[in-house]
């Protein structure tokens, strides 16, 4: 029998067959959570005119500093004033000025609205409570980027954060890397769909709509399938379509039972297998091939091994397909808060909770009852990776962990 691939080994064989998709223009508005297939620079200087950071009074510092005499209220800027049209602000004049408009000539300096008093009886006129610094509250042209500067680099992941940007920038297309197209097929005669109530000895499909749900939240679009009985023709004939996408995720199975015919179907299919096993733990009957450019990834139905593999396998090829330039996750490590024995042979991914405080980061081992029990994913937000060879850990140990929640960091 061959020795089962390593985590990393099977890991590499699947990046290396994931095939960067196409890349695409797309509105911002489409680009979330996509990955960034060109460098963003500034179109101007931001902010392109100097901007008052306060409601307040422009005024000339050093006018203010000779003394703290009544000014004449020359004017009131609000904020999409012409700066091209403004009154020059003379020593003994002030304008009245709101967050965001333009200041205007002759004055250096804000003055908070907090810091000044009406004079009684003359409404146009106001008297400084204090002096200000020249440049007080207000931002030069170009204080927080200049034209021509990078703002997003190739290959970032685009977040809230980015699209904020590129709308700043008045980007109407973006380059971005391909959506992947997955189609998702539960396989089982045991299963119903979560909305009917399962007969005797029957289980709601609950890995049908998780794998929706990750794919989503990685970026993939997918399609759902519905379940395959664990019947030849109709399995085949399931697949058949799944191959049409870009990615095929199925899930069941994989196993040893004399009901597990994804593997054979497969084959008779013409997909190339790369191979069937893999030595984690949750996960050992992970099955991966390949069919022209379709990759076909066949999870075990236990709902902590389909999530498991979606994590550490499926949710990498995703990035790589996307464009992404470090596809794999990055590197993180916690301390275990309490001792943890595991049989050693394979790497076990376990359910955990990462808890930051500051740099330090505390692992806390799930309870769980195998890998049957999804209840545990939900509690977690990391997987905490225990190597094949390792049988015990003790509180304190440091430990490598892979985190969930970083749908857009990747
Ligand atoms: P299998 O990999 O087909 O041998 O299934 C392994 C275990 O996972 C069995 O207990 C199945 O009933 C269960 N299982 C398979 N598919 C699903 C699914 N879509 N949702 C929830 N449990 C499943
Ligand atoms: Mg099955």
């Amino acid at each position: 029998m061959p020795r089962m691939l390593s985590v990393d080994e099977a890991l590499s064989i699947v990046l290396d067959a994931a095939p960067v998709l196409p890349f695409e223009r797309v509105p911002p508005d489409e680009a979330l959570g996509r990955y960034l297939q060109e460098e963003i620079r500034a179109d101007r200087d931001y902010p392109d005119f100097d901007k008052s950071l306060m409601d307040g009074y422009a005024v000339v510092a050093a006018d203010l500093e000779r003394g703290l005499r009544p000014l004449d209220v020359i004017q009131e800027i609000a904020a999409g004033a012409d700066p091209g049209r403004l009154e020059t602000v003379r020593p003994g004049t002030a304008a009245r000025i709101m967050t965001g408009a333009p200041v205007p000539p002759g004055a250096d300096a804000i003055l908070m609205v907090e810091e000044t008093e009406p004079v009684p009886g003359e409404p146009r006129r106001i008297r400084p409570k204090s002096a200000v610094e020249p440049g007080a509250s207000l931002a030069r042209r170009g204080a927080d980027v200049r034209a021509g500067a990078i703002l997003l680099d190739a290959g970032d992941c685009i977040g809230p954060a980015e699209i904020g940007v590129l709308a700043a920038c008045g980007r109407p297309r973006v380059q971005v890397g391909g959506r992947p197209r997955l189609a998702v097929l539960a396989t089982g005669d045991e299963l119903v769909e979560p909305d009917r109530v399962p007969g005797p000895g029957r289980i709601r499909n609950s890995n049908g709509p998780l794998l929706m749900a990750l794919a989503r939240r990685s970026g993939a679009d997918p399609r759902y399938l519905g379940i395959a009985p664990d019947e030849a023709t109709a399995l085949r004939r399931l697949i058949e379509t799944g191959l049409q996408a870009d990615a095929l995720v199925l899930s069941g199975g994989v196993s040893m039972g004399a009901y597990d015919l994804v593997g054979d179907a497969l084959r008779a299919l013409g997909v190339a297998i790369a191979f069937e096993k893999v030595s984690i733990k949750p996960g050992k009957p992970f099955t991966f091939g390949r069919s022209g450019r379709t990759l076909v990834f066949g999870c075990p139905g236990n709902p902590v091994s389909t999530y498991v593999i979606f994590q550490v396998f499926i949710r990498t090829a995703l990035a790589r397909m996307m464009g992404s330039p470090r596809p794999r996750p990055a590197p993180a490590r916690g301390v275990l808060t309490a001792p943890f024995r595991q049989r050693p042979g394979r790497t076990g991914y376990y359910q955990a909770r990462a808890l930051f405080s500051g740099s330090a980061c505390e692992v806390e081992l799930l309870p769980t009852s195998g890998s049957a029990d999804f209840v545990s994913c939900a509690r977690g937000n990391a997987l905490a990776i225990v190597p094949a060879d390792v049988e015990a850990l003790a509180a304190g140990d440091s430990i490598e962990i892979l985190l969930l929640d970083d749908f857009d960091r990747r």
